[in-house]
């Protein structure tokens, strides 16, 4: 049997670190060779992956949903540490919505000036996904994209979905109210990484418990893993718990948690 994709949540917290969590995003091993691969880089991304032992020198490839601050906030930090910490000279593909690009460079041009025209001796390249579109992975897996409902244009969130060479798929939704896009992202995965912002609507345009409760059992995938998640969703996991989604494995995210999915 070929390896299990690990998956470890950096951060499970909402934009305001919700009972002192870092900002919702994760760490995949076994999709690349040799390389990690994440999924979205808040603020609070660098520390946390150096807080769990991860090595962002084995970064491989950035993926983002969406480019609200609690989903790219760190990106300046990881190239600081890039450029001076550890000299990378390993390249790093950077994905994400359209815009991803002017975003981000805007964003290190905001932090630190000059930086972002600083050569960089390592190869940065950035990749736009458009809903419907996917980015193939070296080694032989894949992120496909579909549109989440969450900004409005001309900014295009995504939902995600990544498969490892092997066949293994997750979905992450990213931040989104209900909609096709999430839908379609977890269509046969083995596990939908998705936001439980708060316990019941309204909650803006993110996903809550009781319309999980709702829409559960349209799901084709048999696991869920919640995250992003608000103080009183938190709060409230052992209740929850006990009650449960619709023919779903329910799991609620921590930071340092760790997931294998076959
Ligand atoms: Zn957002």
């Amino acid at each position: 049997m070929s390896d299990p994709v690990r998956l470890t949540v950096v951060g499970s917290g909402n934009a305001s670190n919700a009972a002192g969590r870092g900002h919702s995003c994760y760490w995949l091993e076994g999709v690349l060779p040799d390389a990690g691969l994440m999924v979205d880089f808040g603020g609070t991304a660098l520390a946390g992956i150096k807080s769990l032992g991860l090595d962002p020198q084995r970064l491989g490839v950035l993926a983002f949903t969406h480019l609200h601050g609690d989903h790219i906030g760190g990106y300046p930090f990881l190239v600081i540490d890039a450029l001076y910490d550890r000299g990378r000279t390993t390249p790093l593909q950077v994905v994400g919505p359209v815009g991803v690009e002017e975003r981000l460079e805007s964003l290190l041009r905001v932090c630190y000036g000059s930086l972002a025209e600083k050569e960089r001796p390592f190869r940065l390249s950035y990749h736009e996904l458009s809903p419907g579109n996917a980015f193939a992975l070296p080694g032989g897996g894949s992120i496909q994209a579909s549109a989440a409902d969450h900004q409005d244009p001309p900014e295009v969130p995504l939902c995600l979905r990544i498969t490892a060479a092997n066949g293994s798929a997750i979905a992450f939704s990213g931040d989104t109210r209900f909609c096709d896009g999430l839908f379609e992202a977890a269509r046969g995965t083995r596990l939908l990484v998705a936001e439980c912002s708060a316990l019941e609507p309204p909650c803006g345009r993110h996903c809550s418990w009781l319309e999980w409760r709702e829409q559960a059992a349209s799901l084709d995938c048999p696991r869920i893993l919640l995250t992003h998640l608000g103080e009183e969703v938190r709060a409230r996991i052992p209740e929850l718990l006990g009650e449960g989604l619709a023919g779903l494995e329910v799991e609620f995210a921590d930071d340092g948690r760790t997931l294998e999915v076959r």
